[in-house]
């Protein structure tokens, strides 16, 4: 890695002063320079003007709501690519499905940890996005899984697993972007494309399906409920 020259950007757009205080803080600490917003009007403003590195986006927020704010992020070409991890509370998984679905990169649910909570924007910052078609010759690994994508074919120790193409669209999309929380309708859209009328339910099997496959790595493949799925080397 290489020494950086300046210090990454990170937007805190919340509205309880105490956790704001917390997480100034301790991004400080971690070389990061903070910037905040108590409103989502004025966290919407900061990221158009300050186009940051990161924004930390509380769903809960007076007036404009968190949401509001990821889809204007979103709408706006200059706005458009920001990072954006979602602060979000216990049990409000409808709302992390369609902050997902707008866009927002990553969420963490409250009360985390600061460990947990600078582990995921490390994991974010570091991510790399490859454009499709760009993965072509690429080999993906996570542990004993080996993924061709030029050949088209998976492997786990070494030994070739028989995949459905879905199966393996699935797959190399998962180990693509391991870490990663994906709704169904997100892994739909990979797998089969928009243009075709499946049910969110046949995710449902193409993931029980590779998991199968997968054997002892099966778990790899984590259901996180009510939202989704992601894959993880546990
Ligand atoms: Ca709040």
């Amino acid at each position: 890695m290489s020494t950086a020259t300046m210090a990454q950007r990170i937007l805190i757009i919340e509205d309880e002063p105490d956790i704001i205080e917390v997480l100034k803080y301790n991004l400080e600490k971690n070389h990061y320079q903070v910037l905040t917003a108590e409103s989502g009007e004025a966290g919407l403003a900061a990221a158009r003007e300050s186009l940051p590195d990161l924004v930390l986006l509380d769903l809960m927020l007076p007036g404009m709501d968190g949401l509001e704010v990821c889809r204007k992020l979103r709408e706006d070409p200059r706005t458009r690519d920001l990072l954006v991890i979602m602060l979000t509370a216990k049990g409000t998984e409808a709302d992390i499905v369609v902050g997902l679905t707008l866009g927002a990169d990553d969420y963490i649910v409250k009360p985390f940890s600061t460990s947990e909570l600078m582990a995921r924007i490390k994991a974010v910052l570091r991510r790399v996005e490859p454009r499709e078609g760009e993965s072509a010759g690429e080999t993906l690994k996570a542990g004993a899984i080996t993924i061709d994508m030029a050949r088209h074919e998976a492997r786990i120790e070494g030994k070739a697993i028989e995949l459905t193409l879905s199966e393996f669209k699935l797959l190399s999309f998962l180990v693509k972007k391991k870490g990663r929380v994906f709704t169904r309708d997100h892994l739909l859209d990979a797998v089969v494309g928009p243009d075709v009328f499946v049910t969110a339910r046949n995710i449902d099997v193409h993931v029980a399906a590779l998991r199968k496959k997968l054997g002892k790595y099966g778990g790899y493949i984590v259901t996180v409920r009510g939202v989704g799925y992601r894959f993880e080397e546990v």
